[in-house]
C-alpha cells in the first residue's frame, strides 16, 4: 500500500524526507510542489532527479480530484465541479466571484451522516471521510482549471467538517502554510451543525478561523424536526459552546438560518431566536432554503423573509439575506453526487 504523501502536514512530510535519508532541502520542496503547485505526478516535480522522484512514487502516491463535471452560471459565472476520486466516489466543489477575489466551497467527506432534512448531501448516503490531500487537490483543480487563484475557503459543501476531524485540520494548516497556498486563516470559514465537543476541540486550537453554526431553529422542538443531531446536542448546549468560543478566541461566530415556509420563518421564532442570540458577538445569514426535489422544502415567501431580518436587526442581532449565486446550475452541494450515483 502506497502512501498519500500530499496528506502530510509539513512536519510529517520533513520527517519522511529525514527517514529515507534525503537532504533536509528536500522537504520545502517537494512540499511546494505537492502545494503550492498541485502537481499531481512526481514527474512534474523538475528540480528532482529521476532516481529520486521514480523512488517518490514506488513508495507515495498523490492524491487527486480529476473533473468529472464542469457547470458554469451564465448568470453570476459561479462554477460548480463533480470532482471524481481515486475510488470512483464523487464530491462537488463550487467556486464564487466576489469583489474581493475568489471563494471556493469544499465537500469534507463523500456524503453525510447527519441526516438534515432539507439536505441534498444526506441523500445518496455516506461514503468515506476525504484526507486531508482531497479536500486540498479541489483547489488545486479549479484552480488550474480557471486558471486563477483563490483567497477564500469555505468548508461548507459535502460532509460534516467536525466529523471528519483531523484530516480537516491537517487541510486547514496545509493550506495556510507560507511554503504552500499560503491562505490566510482569517479567509478560512468552517460550518457544523453542531457537533457539540468538537467545537471545544475547534476552540483549544484557537484558529483565527470563522465557525459557523447550522442553527436553522430557535428552538429545540423545531430544530429536532429537521436536525436529527438536535437530539444528541440540543441548542442550548451548542449556543453555550458559541459563546465560549467567543470568549476565547475573540472571533465573531456566524449562524446559518434556512428559512422554510411556515416551519421556521414566523414572527415568533425571528423573537425567540432574537432572545438566543442578545448579546452574542455574531452574525446571522439568512439563507431562503434551496429547492431539492425529494425534500419538498418550500422557500418562504420575500414578505416574510425580510420580516424575519427586520425582526433580528431591531433586537440588535446583526442579520443579513444571503444572495443566492448559481441558481441555474444547481450550486447547492450534493445535487450533482446523487445525480451521478443513479446514473451509476
Ligand atoms: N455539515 C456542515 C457543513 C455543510 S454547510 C453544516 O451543517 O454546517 C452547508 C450549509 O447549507 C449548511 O448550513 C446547511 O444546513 C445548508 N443547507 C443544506 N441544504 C440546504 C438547502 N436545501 N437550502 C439551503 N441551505 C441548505
Amino acid at each position: 500500500m502506497k502512501k498519500d504523501i500530499k496528506s502530510l502536514d509539513f512536519d510529517e512530510l520533513h520527517n519522511e524526507i529525514v527517514t529515507l535519508g534525503l537532504p533536509k532541502f528536500r522537504t520545502k520542496q517537494i512540499y511546494e510542489w505537492l502545494h503550492k503547485y498541485g502537481v499531481s505526478s512526481f514527474d512534474e516535480m523538475t528540480n528532482i532527479s529521476k532516481e529520486l522522484r521514480k523512488k517518490l512514487s514506488d513508495i507515495y502516491f498523490i492524491s487527486n480530484c480529476e473533473i468529472e463535471q464542469k457547470y458554469v452560471s451564465k448568470i453570476d459565472e459561479t462554477v460548480k465541479y463533480l470532482f471524481r476520486l481515486y475510488d470512483g466516489e464523487y464530491v462537488e466543489s463550487v467556486i464564487m466571484k466576489y469583489k474581493y477575489g475568489y471563494t471556493i466551497c469544499v465537500s469534507s467527506q463523500v456524503g453525510c451522516k447527519m441526516g438534515c432534512t432539507f439536505c441534498a448531501s444526506t441523500l445518496a448516503g455516506f461514503k468515506r471521510n476525504l484526507e486531508a490531500g482531497e479536500i486540498e487537490s479541489q483547489l488545486h483543480s479549479a484552480q488550474k482549471d480557471l486558471d486563477i487563484r483563490i483567497s477564500n475557503v469555505v468548508l461548507m459543501g459535502i460532509g460534516e467538517p467536525l466529523d471528519n476531524y483531523e484530516n480537516v485540520m491537517k487541510f486547514i494548516h496545509n493550506v495556510n502554510n507560507e511554503n504552500g497556498l499560503n491562505i490566510s486563516m482569517r479567509n478560512i470559514t468552517l460550518s457544523t451543525c453542531g457537533i457539540v465537543p468538537k467545537i471545544y476541540d475547534l476552540m483549544n486550537e484557537d484558529l483565527p478561523i470563522t465557525l459557523t453554526i447550522s442553527l436553522h431553529a430557535p428552538n429545540d422542538i423545531i430544530r429536532s424536526r429537521t436536525m436529527p443531531v438536535n437530539n444528541k446536542w440540543g441548542i442550548t448546549e451548542v449556543i453555550k459552546a458559541c459563546k465560549e468560543y467567543i470568549k476565547k478566541t475573540n472571533r465573531r461566530v456566524s449562524f446559518e438560518y434556512t428559512l422554510i415556509n411556515n416551519v421556521n420563518d414566523t414572527y415568533e421564532c425571528a423573537k425567540e431566536l432574537s432572545q438566543r442570540l442578545s448579546g452574542m458577538l455574531c452574525h446571522v445569514n439568512l439563507i431562503p432554503v434551496n429547492d431539492v426535489a425529494e425534500r419538498g422544502n418550500v422557500k418562504s415567501s420575500e414578505e416574510n423573509i425580510h420580516r424575519f431580518a427586520d425582526v433580528l436587526k431591531n433586537n440588535g442581532i446583526n442579520a443579513t439575506i444571503r444572495r443566492t449565486l448559481g441558481s441555474d446550475i444547481n450550486a447547492s452541494c450534493g445535487q450533482l453526487r446523487r445525480k451521478r450515483n443513479e446514473v451509476k
